[in-house]
Formats: structure tokens, C-alpha cells, sequence
């Protein structure tokens, strides 16, 4: 847990931020995830393996991601993928990771926080087999092409924007941006990685989010408030969180609060 955890919250709040899927990377950080998550209202958990952490990923721990996943405050299976640029599990393993965890998905219908890097061929032909069993979800940090964004989008997930779209050199990322549809899009931090320009090289939180959203709203010629409405709600439908949260935001609105 971050020493600071309080304030990172409460600078997201005071940025206007009113949902937080926090995304676990390992079976003891996804633990860590959803003690984060059951802290906040408006915080909610991903429980998974990352693709670098694959050959951590035992029949045991798998059964505890299982029971994590059975808390009310975890939206999704996640991370989970492929990552061929760092190869920090053999890719057979990261397969079998990736699949193992995708079942699961299917098993408790919850949708699926998806990394791929240097791997979208595969991640595709592996998301396509499960295809009929999946409950949604997301591409997170969507870095490819139109083609690709396409791919995913024709499979029902949603493309997920990080800091990186604010990045001088990312104008390939803002011509596809431009190009995706509003309505299936996520915006996200990475954190503590891919800080937007603003404070690039430093900690991200989720406060600094509201800079990916003023990308987004200037590329699409919208006022942020939109553009911010829109993601918000792209949310709530791609995690299954409807009633709750929106009622923890009208709480917040009518105290005169983001
Ligand atoms: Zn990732």
C-alpha cells in the first residue's frame, strides 16, 4: 500500500475523478488491490497475473485469484496478456497464463483487463478463440494501429488510453484516437508508469488522468466535461458497476462535490 494512499485518492476526487478500477499485476499484488479497493467507495479491483509474472501462475495461486474474485469489489480478471518485448516468462507460459486466466473469466463472467506488447497477433488469435465466452472488457494502454484498434473493437472490448497520448511523439496514437469511437473508449494512468507530459518521468496517480481526458476532448473537438461524462460511463458498462456508482456520484454532486 502506497504511504500516501489517502492523498492520492483524495487529489482524484478533487481532480473530478469518480471511479478507480485499481489493476493488480500478481496474485499478492492483486491481494493488496482489493484491500485498496474495499478502502474507497468509488475504488474498485482487477485481480490477475501479468504476462512478466506467468510462471508464478501455479494451480494454488490460481485457486486464490479465484477466491479473490468472488469479493463484490472486483470488476475483473486482469492483468493478463501477452508481453513479447520483454520475454520475462517464456511465451508458452505467458499462453497457457493468459488462457488459464481467460477461463476463469468465463467461469465467474467477469470481463478481462488485457496487455499485449509485441504481441498483438497472438493476443488476437488467443482473444478470438474465446470469443463467444467472453463478458467484455478492455485493451489497457492501447498503443497499435487503426487495424488493430479494430480488431479489438470487433471482438466487444473497449480501448483503454494512458498518458501516453499526450506524449509529443505519440501523434500516431492521437490519429487513431481520433478515429475510435467515444463510446469505447477508457481512459487510465498506468500508474505508477506513463505519467502524461505534464509530469512525465515522475509518479502517476490517477488525478493526472483528467490530462488524457483533455486530449481525448481536443481531438474529438468536445468540451472535456464530455468527454470526462462519456469515459465515466464507458466504465460502468464495461466493468457491469451501474446502480451504485451512480448513486455514490449524485451523493458527491449534491454535497457540491466532483
Ligand atoms: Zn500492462
Amino acid at each position: 500500500m502506497l504511504p500516501d494512499q489517502d492523498q492520492v485518492v483524495a487529489r482524484a476526487r478533487q481532480a473530478g475523478v469518480s471511479l478507480i478500477i485499481n489493476v493488480g499485476i500478481s496474485r499478492p499484488n492483486s491481494e493488496a488491490v482489493l484491500a485498496t479497493a474495499a478502502r474507497y467507495p468509488e475504488v474498485y479491483a482487477a485481480v490477475g497475473v501479468h504476462p512478466h509474472g506467468a510462471v508464478s501462475l501455479t494451480p494454488r495461486e490460481l485457486a486464490r485469484l479465484r477466491e479473490l474474485a468472488a469479493h463484490p469489489k472486483v470488476v475483473a480478471l486482469g492483468e493478463m496478456g501477452l508481453d513479447f518485448y520483454r520475454r520475462r516468462s517464456p511465451e508458452e507460459v505467458q499462453r497457457r497464463a493468459f488462457r488459464e486466466q481467460l477461463e476463469l473469466a468465463w467461469e465467474l463472467k467477469k470481463p478481462v483487463v488485457v496487455h499485449t506488447r509485441e504481441a498483438t497477433a497472438d493476443t488476437l488469435a488467443l482473444l478470438r478463440e474465446y470469443r463467444s465466452r467472453l463478458a467484455g472488457g478492455v485493451m489497457h494502454c492501447f498503443g497499435g494501429s487503426l487495424a488493430e484498434a479494430q480488431a479489438f473493437l470487433d471482438l466487444g472490448l473497449y480501448l483503454s488510453f494512458s498518458g501516453v497520448l499526450t506524449y509529443p511523439k505519440a501523434e500516431p496514437l492521437r490519429q487513431v484516437a481520433r478515429e475510435v469511437p467515444l463510446d469505447r473508449v477508457l481512459i487510465e494512468t498506468d500508474c505508477p508508469y506513463l505519467a502524461p507530459q505534464a509530469w512525465r518521468g515522475r509518479r502517476n496517480e490517477p488525478a493526472y488522468v483528467l490530462a488524457v481526458a483533455e486530449t481525448l476532448a481536443r481531438l474529438h473537438d468536445l468540451p472535456v466535461a464530455d468527454v470526462a461524462r462519456q469515459t465515466f460511463h464507458n466504465a460502468l458498462a464495461a466493468f457491469g458497476l451501474g446502480a451504485g456508482q451512480a448513486a455514490f456520484r449524485k451523493e458527491r454532486r449534491q454535497a457540491g462535490r466532483p
